[in-house]
């Protein structure tokens, strides 16, 4: 964590909890996480509830982001939806380019790419997942696949004052195992993903973008992922589904 980023936690709540499960969890959210200060939180509800936890969530400083979306601003794109149905739907935020996306539902680094342009663009703020499967760890390939992941995911993406993107580096290894990354293995990941996009956007970007770190992050690990100078906070799956939990996780402090 540095001083001048301000950290995010930002719970994914998958294909979990129907809209009348979501209001509920959202609501208690709230009055958990009222108190917060110095610290950004957002969550990812499925889309069918998006608007339902929208109309809780009005008057609190949760932010509210979608899982997934489509570029094409309308037109015959059957079961997809458009920037500007989750902007009417009460979203600030969206998830863009999740590991189970790219090994379940084939989406690839251009789909990914089209996605941040068209989410920042309504002015959605994208949280851009990248990471690594065991095997390319394994292979020693870990910098190279970040480092695709990047370039091409943010292939001609203008900053706007730096702060319109958010990374997520999620090791695919982490997400859901209960394998959480060392803390010394997330730095020196997020170090590398800081360290190019100093290369790609300059170092102002570099230094204003937040990193979060995903994959089994908890309460009882939160505290020492944060302390690395790297990590800005953290995307939770499994964590998040609990108010209490998860409001464990945004006060790591
Ligand atoms: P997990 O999921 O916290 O359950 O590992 C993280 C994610 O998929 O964003």
């Amino acid at each position: 964590m540095s001083s001048h980023r301000i950290p995010l936690i930002a719970g994914n709540w998958k294909m979990h909890k129907t809209g009348t499960e979501a209001v509920a969890a959202a609501g208690q959210l709230k009055d958990l996480v009222d108190k917060a200060s110095g610290v950004e939180v957002m969550i990812a509800p499925t889309f069918t509830a998006l608007y339902q936890v929208s109309q809780v969530l009005k008057g609190s400083s949760i932010a509210l982001a979608a899982q997934n979306l489509h570029w094409e601003p309308k037109g015959a794109f059957t079961g997809e939806i458009s920037t500007e149905m989750l902007v009417d739907a009460g979203c600030s935020q969206v998830i863009i380019g999740h590991s189970e996306r790219r090994q379940l539902f084939g989406e690839t680094d251009e789909t990914v790419n089209r996605k941040i342009q068209a989410a920042a663009a309504a002015g959605l703020l994208p949280v851009f997942c990248i990471g690594e499967t065991e095997a390319q760890r394994e292979a020693g390939e870990t910098f190279s696949v970040l480092d695709k992941q990047v370039r091409d995911g943010l292939k001609g993406f203008v900053f706007d004052g730096s702060t319109n993107l958010v990374v997520a580096y999620e090791p695919v290894w982490a997400i859901g195992t209960g394998k959480t990354a060392t803390r010394e293995q997330a730095q020196e990941a997020h170090a590398y993903i800081r360290s190019l996009l100093k290369t790609l956007f300059g170092k102002t970007v570099a230094e204003s973008v937040r990193i979060l770190y995903g994959g089994s992050v908890k309460p009882d690990n939160v505290k020492a992922l944060m302390a690395m100078p790297d990590v800005d906070g953290a995307l939770v799956g499994g964590a998040s589904l609990d108010p209490e939990t998860f409001s464990k996780l945004v006060f790591f402090n």
